[in-house]
């Protein structure tokens, strides 16, 4: 190998060189409830409706970067105001960074409460966008007036809010929303990844509010491995973001796959009516443990918090009874010994509880 003595601390810029990686942990072998993925599978007649079709898709051929037939069948299926734009992205963590990009004049700020979605700091160390979160309130609640607060001190040029919040599981006050959204003297985006598990819906805000984006995606709802997240909003904003986005950002397999899935919104809609009913199910078990304090949820996912200091353990002992979740305790301090557990097929979820007393059984 050529001789090259060049240091890349020398070159990187210093918040990519001081970046800590996305952690993906390895769940092979594993009852996966780490990642709020729906565990349901398609039936077989659709499985196989689904790979007819997509043995007629052009591979050789570029994709339509318009993908008009895939945002008809969006705006159809999620009710997206027709005088609302529709923005793509490979995923809604593409569209993160997009607008961050977007948004990331010298100086410029990105406002988030916290805890939430760990994305939008991280996207913003990316983009070298300067970055303030707010804490909630007692119990993860929506801080109006600390939020307030933060716009006039901070003047944030973009503000993301996860309604539904991750990996809180609540979802946030109405008043306290669109106060937030009224006075922000930039561009507001609600995160509505969780649509399908709660009543929460603010695209029919878009045309009450000017800077106003809500943002959903795919993936909550039984397509995260296609990767499709929507910007949706005026014109007037979404036609610059646009400029941003790699031209073919959503291949031809997923166009396909996404408006075929949609085709049979009914199955997957039905799945997200089941994983509610088992939220329930499940909220209410983990309710009976006096060890633990239990969040209420609206997405597809449950935040505990475990016995003062115990988290890493248990979360360790579950993952050797081969149930992956995810540990949140050191990751913030108001998540100090707090579990999230997604939301499984209920066989999943039995295996979990059961494995989640004999932990707490163990000293
Ligand atoms: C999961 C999640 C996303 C990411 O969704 P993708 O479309 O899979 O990239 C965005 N926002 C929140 C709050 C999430 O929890």
């Amino acid at each position: 190998m050529h001789k090259n003595t060049c240091d890349p601390l020398d070159w990187l810029r210093p918040e990519i060189a001081a970046l800590k990686p996305y952690a993906v942990p390895d769940a092979a072998g594993l009852v996966k409830l780490d990642a709020m993925e729906n565990p349901h599978r398609w039936p077989a007649e659709m499985v196989q409706a689904w790979q007819a079709e997509l043995a007629s898709v052009s591979v050789n051929r570029y994709p339509d970067p318009r993908a008009p037939a895939l945002k008809t069948a969006l705006r159809q299926v999620m009710g997206i105001p027709a005088d609302a734009e529709i923005l793509l992205g490979n995923g809604s963590d593409e569209l993160i960074q997009m607008l961050t990009l977007s948004f990331a004049r010298p100086g410029a700020l990105l406002l988030a409460p916290e805890p939430s979605f760990a994305m939008y700091k991280l996207t913003a160390e990316v983009c070298g966008m300067h970055y303030a979160g707010v804490p909630l309130h007692l119990n993860y609640r929506f801080d109006t007036e600390a939020m307030l607060a933060a716009l006039a001190r901070h003047r944030p040029a973009l503000v993301f809010i996860a309604n539904p919040n991750n990996p809180t599981g609540n979802a946030f006050d109405e008043a306290g929303l669109r106060a937030v959204i009224a006075q922000a003297p930039g561009v507001v985006v609600l995160d509505e990844a969780y649509y399908p598990f709660t009543q929460a819906n603010a695209l029919g805000w878009l045309n009450q509010y000017p800077n106003l984006l809500v943002m959903r995606t795919v993936s909550k709802l039984g397509l995260a491995g296609l990767r499709l997240g929507l910007l949706c909003g005026p014109a007037r904003w979404l036609d610059h973001i646009d400029k941003t986005r790699l031209p073919y950002n959503i291949n031809v397999l997923t166009q396909a796959s996404v408006a075929f899935a949609l085709r049979h919104a009914r199955v997957l809609t039905q799945q997200a009516a089941a994983i509610r009913a088992e939220r329930e199910r499940l909220f209410g078990e983990l309710r009976q443990r006096s060890a633990l304090t239990v969040y209420p949820s609206e997405a597809n996912f449950i935040l505990f918090r475990a016995p003062s200091a115990r988290a890493d353990a248990l979360h360790a002992a579950l993952r050797a009874s081969g149930v992956l979740i995810k540990n949140l305790h050191g990751s913030h301090p108001m998540l100090a010994d707090c579990l999230r557990v997604t939301v499984g097929l209920p066989k999943e979820n039995t295996i979990f509880m059961n494995a989640l007393d004999a932990a707490l059984a163990k000293s």
